[in-house]
């Protein structure tokens, strides 16, 4: 199963493991995570599986294939998601 990397939105609000992201096995199947299971802060997906770029649904991967970085840093902390 891939591996996704989470981080949050805002490190001061998260806890020791999601401030400075996070490994998680997930399936495919699973919905991603938007907020740290452990103290519930939000959450973003940073880093994707290099195999599911071969998916012609995924937004993040047109986006990036366009030359497009899908997040972008609006604030300290604060992201903004740019398709
Ligand atoms: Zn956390």
């Amino acid at each position: 199963m891939p591996i996704y990397v989470y981080e949050a939105k805002e490190p001061k609000k998260g806890c020791a493991k999601c401030a400075h992201g996070f490994e998680i096995v997930q399936s495919i199947k699973d919905d991603h995570l938007k907020v740290c299971p452990d103290c519930g802060a939000e959450i973003y997906r940073v880093l994707q599986p290099s195999w599911l770029n071969h998916s012609k649904t995924d937004l993040h991967y047109r986006a990036k294939r366009a030359g497009f970085h899908t997040l972008k840093r609006v604030n300290k902390g604060e992201y903004e998601k740019m398709y």
